[in-house]
């Protein structure tokens, strides 16, 4: 289901800032490409996701954004647009909340997420493809997966043991 319903806020520009070559551009230019069009929440969203370093979720860019822009679903709904464009990737928090981040200029990787307080360390990539091919040998097609690593981080290890997952929560140690 893509959605390709955002027909209000058509802009013709909408930063002033001089970004050549920077992602937002190449945002611009791969959702022109797909013809979709160039709308205010499109590019809200876009430089929200590009002002955080990791995976952010929904509310929280519905939030960057401000309510005026654009109703939740139509977050929701650009974001899923955007990842069948392969501009943003999908990743999930230890109780499902589903996060998403920006693909351009930033290589594939996986996640460590801390149970207790949240936050997402980055972890190298690595290959399936092993595994990739064991699962085409037996018949399956359009592959996708998801690999998402879970623990208690070092910090929370030596405060209060029992913290709940917290949204945003600052790193408290640097
Ligand atoms: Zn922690």
């Amino acid at each position: 289901m893509i959605a390709a319903t955002q027909s209000n806020h058509p802009l013709a520009s909408v930063s002033q800032q001089p970004v050549a070559d920077s992602p937002l551009n190449e945002a611009r230019s791969r959702i022109r490409n797909a013809q979709m069009r160039i709308t205010k929440p499109r590019i809200a969203i876009i430089e929200s996701l590009l002002q955080h370093e990791g995976p952010v979720s929904i509310e929280r860019i519905h939030q960057d954004i401000g309510a005026k822009v654009c109703d939740l679903v139509t977050v929701y709904r650009c974001l899923s647009a955007f990842e069948s464009l392969g501009l943003v990737r999908r990743s999930y928090l230890h109780n499902g909340t589903c996060l998403y981040e920006v693909t351009l200029g930033n290589p594939r990787h996986y996640h460590i997420v801390c149970k207790s307080c949240g936050q997402t360390e980055r972890v190298d990539y690595f290959s399936v493809e092993g595994m990739e091919r064991m699962l085409q040998d037996r018949g399956y097609t359009q592959l996708s997966h998801v690999v998402e690593f879970f623990g208690i981080c070092p910090s929370c290890q030596k405060t209060a043991p029992a913290r709940n997952l917290a949204p945003a929560m600052p790193a408290e140690s640097l």
